[in-house]
């Protein structure tokens, strides 16, 4: 029997769920969730094959927090590795700053750091970082690694990441991060041998899916992104508003009376697709609707991606392919077709039974730009990361 490869878990952690996944040297070995975290928790977990699991006994009313819901199922995680060892843990982390431009290695330290970033990502930052606290007490000699989604944009030049007030702010941290940093990484990881002559090309990456933002690439390296100092900026996506005139937050402050509370819940959960459509924050269901309203909301939201597809070959000084990723870029086919037409003045030209088909690359041979569709994955990135950050420091066996 062959041994064991790296064994590595991968965790992505939010308010009220806490997603992961066991990799072995890149292949995937299990993934799950645990849900309704703190409501009426719920365990769902399948092996490589796609079979079931069951997870770990429910504990009393279950876990309370995604701290908990980590140290639930950490024993349970490393049971069904049989005679692997798990070697470490990487951890998807929303924020890593201005500093951070690769992974980390957790200590205490860094955990202090991160949460003083908290305040620049409070939906999602705390819930990030407090399992990784969690197992830091409960584990201490499982080595763990932060693995941010603002990193991969640290390439950004400082004319992308500025906004335009007074530079005192930019020093307290208010500019423009971007994130989907792990899926934008991935891409550029798989471009060289996926479509080869984009990998040192102008490229713009579609990562579509409930949460939603396009990167410029420039040789792999991210030059400019839409999304900016939150995950709520850019494009209009499942309930977030996207780009908004901050007018608009200040009508709501002060002619509407509604609270900060309010005005956050309203940006973040009951706008974009949800609020132009009534219908549903879900594309599928958006495509499958008669509603006029379902139809305007996917042509808004088509709208503002083709916008800003030109305004970042503006950021490349042209154009020479764009990707299709996540949920609805890998999946939606008349979404990608709608996009790739607004494009066509860029020197896009669709070829619809390619993108029926949902092949590799959706565009003619004889487009000048040329349009692709990519799977992402996100946690193998973590994954590699993880091994990577630890074979730097000696730390595998
Ligand atoms: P996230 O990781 O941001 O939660 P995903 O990348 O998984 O989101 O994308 C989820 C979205 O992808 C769903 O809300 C759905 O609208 C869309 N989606 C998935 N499959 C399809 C499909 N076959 N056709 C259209 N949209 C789809």
């Amino acid at each position: 029997m062959s041994d064991p490869g790296t064994v590595v878990g991968v965790v992505n952690a939010g308010s009220s769920s806490l997603k992961f996944s066991v990799f072995e040297d890149g292949r995937s070995l299990l993934d799950g969730q645990v849900d309704g975290i703190g409501a009426r928790p719920g365990f769902r977990a399948k092996d490589s094959s796609g079979a079931a699991l069951t997870g770990p006994p429910l504990e009393g009313a279950g876990p309370a927090n995604p701290a908990d819901a980590l140290t639930w199922i950490l024993p349970w995680l490393r049971s069904q590795l049989g005679r692997r060892r798990l070697a470490a843990l990487g951890h998807r982390v929303v924020h890593g700053g201005a500093a951070h431009d690769r992974p980390a290695r957790v200590t205490l330290a860094l955990l202090d750091e991160l949460e003083c970033l908290c305040p620049l990502a409070p939906l999602h930052q705390p819930f990030n970082l407090a399992p990784i606290r969690a197992a830091l007490e409960v584990v201490p000699d499982l080595p763990q690694v932060a693995c941010f989604d603002t990193a991969f944009h640290r390439t950004m030049p400082e004319v992308s990441q500025a906004f335009a007030i007074p530079f005192a702010y930019a020093e307290k941290g208010v500019r423009r991060y971007g994130f989907h940093g792990l899926s934008y990484e991935h891409i550029a990881s798989v471009l060289p041998k996926v479509a080869p002559a984009l990998a040192d090309g102008r490229v713009v990456v579609a990562h579509l899916g409930n949460g939603a933002s396009l990167c410029a690439m420039q040789a792999g390296r991210s030059v400019a992104t839409t999304m900016g100092f939150s995950a709520l900026d850019g494009l209009p996506m499942g309930t977030r508003c996207g780009e908004l005139d901050p007018a608009v937050v200040l009508h709501f402050l002060r002619e509407e009376g509604m609270s900060v509370e309010e005005v956050e819940a309203l940006l973040y959960r009951r706008s974009g697709m949800l609020g132009l459509s009534g219908v549903s924050s879900d594309f599928r269901d958006l495509l499958a609707s008669q509603e006029p309203r379902a139809r305007f909301a996917l042509e808004v939201f088509v709208h503002r991606v083709a916008r800003s597809v030109g305004s970042l070959a503006a950021a490349l000084g042209g154009l020479d392919g764009i990707v299709f990723t996540a949920g609805v870029g890998e999946n939606a086919a008349p979404i990608r077709a709608s996009i790739c037409e607004a494009c066509a003045w860029l020197g896009v030209e669709l070829d619809p039974a390619a993108n029926a088909a949902r092949a590799p690359r959706i565009t003619t041979t004889s487009s000048r730009v040329a349009a692709h569709v990519i799977p992402t994955n996100e946690n193998l990135m973590i994954a590699r990361h993880t091994i990577a950050a630890l074979a730097t420091e000696g730390a595998l066996p």
